[in-house]
């Protein structure tokens, strides 16, 4: 048995364990444990610095979950979009294939919940007509396989998963999508690298939500990881508690950088039963992504978006840049709240309206730099220090 394999094995999981470890009623852990399982592996536990904490509220089962009565069993519609088992298939050229209902650690705020945790929730015995779905359908460029996780599979049996993907000729890419670099980095072995190197590309999302959890191990995994060729982008959620500060994002995303993981998604929580208590506002989230704009290399900025309820995709929402607009003129602020105008460009029909019975301006000057001038011109932005806005 490999090391991570005996680290699931030694996780805290039952009820004796949840009441004995964080003091929970005995009826109260037997109703969360019903609800959803817990699963605290050794290395996530060790990263809990005091109760209540943003590593504590990620894995710790809470009563608050228990009270949730507005939340979906499958707030994105994941299944409906099942043409077959394992597979689901909402955007054209890619498709999500569910390989395990296992994970390294079960995290309280989980979409798949309905998915996760009993192995029976995913059967492995379905996957070939999942293959057989990706096989027929030429369109499908991009296969993410997730589940649960697909670095809780054997290096033995994520290979011949991987091996019969790269069969299939329009499969040009396949993404893995782990949270084992964050919960459990002892998965990332030299021997499954190794493994995965034979199969690129292969890129690799991963799910940091708070500083803490870039350890020197998660660093390590990470850099093995990118140093294997697969790039690795990061999908955190906005959590109540959790990382719902400017400041703590401003250091998650820079911390990213630095271990080579590129910010990629920072989602709205999603609307899963059992997990409202984790949810903010989006103005929070607006606000967060106005402080990070501007303010920190714009390779530290993810993608913030709403996974749409009822499967509707990822719709990005940004704060609000462009204060005004009309046929001539863009009215914009910057990071520091500072207006400028960038002048619209010219459509062919005002145009031909401004040029009728004129020469145009270039050829007033005879020298042929004109045209270029007034390109210039018309990307040149101007500072506008006292500005009116007529909203009429
Ligand atoms: S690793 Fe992903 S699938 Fe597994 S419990 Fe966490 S959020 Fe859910």
């Amino acid at each position: 048995m490999e090391l991570w394999q005996q680290m699931i094995r030694d996780s805290v999981h039952t009820v004796d364990q949840l009441v004995d470890k964080f003091n929970l009623d005995r009826s109260v852990a037997q109703q969360l444990d019903e609800f959803f399982q817990a699963r605290i592996n050794p290395y996530y536990l060790s990263l809990i610095r005091q109760p209540g904490d943003p590593i504590w509220l990620q894995c710790v089962p809470d009563r608050l979950e228990l009270e949730d009565i507005d939340g979906f069993e499958d707030p994105l519609n994941e299944d409906e979009m099942s043409p077959v088992p394992n597979i689901t298939h909402r955007y054209p050229d890619r498709c999500l294939f569910l390989v395990t209902s296992q994970c390294g650690m079960y995290c309280r705020f989980c979409t798949r919940k309905r998915k996760v945790g009993d192995s029976d929730k995913i059967s492995m015995k379905q996957l070939e007509s999942a293959f057989r779905y990706i096989e027929k359908h030429s369109e499908i460029r991009d296969v993410i396989l997730s589940g649960g996780d697909p670095l809780m599979l054997t290096d033995y049996l994520l290979e011949r998963i991987l091996n019969r993907l790269r069969k299939i000729p329009h499969v040009e890419i396949i993404r893995l999508g782990t949270k084992m670099p964050v919960v459990l980095p002892q998965r990332i072995t030299p021997k499954l690298v190794e493994m995965i190197k034979k199969y690129h590309p292969i890129w690799v999302n991963t799910h940091f939500n708070h500083p803490w959890e870039i350890t020197p191990e998660s660093t390590k995994a990470c850099a093995m990881l990118v140093d294997a060729g697969c790039p690795v982008n990061n999908q955190a959620v906005l959590m109540r508690g959790v990382n719902d500060d400017p400041v703590v994002m401003k250091e998650l995303m820079l911390k990213l950088l630095k271990i080579r993981v590129r910010p990629y998604y920072l989602f709205m929580a999603d609307e899963t039963k059992g997990a409202s208590h984790f949810r903010t506002t989006l103005d929070k989230g607006i606000d967060i992504m106005d402080h990070l704009r501007g303010h920190i290399s714009g390779l530290a900025i993810p993608h913030f978006v709403i996974d749409a309820p009822g499967g509707g995709g990822k719709i990005p929402i940004l704060p609000e840049y462009v204060l005004h607009k009309d046929d001539e003129k863009i009215i914009l602020r910057n990071y520091k709240h500072q207006n400028y105008i960038y002048r619209e460009a010219k459509t062919d029909e005002v145009k031909t309206k401004q040029t009728e019975g004129k020469a145009p301006e270039n050829k007033k000057n005879g020298n042929g730099n004109g045209k270029k001038e007034k390109q210039l011109q018309d990307i040149e932005t101007i500072k506008v220090t006292e500005l009116q806005i007529n909203e009429n």
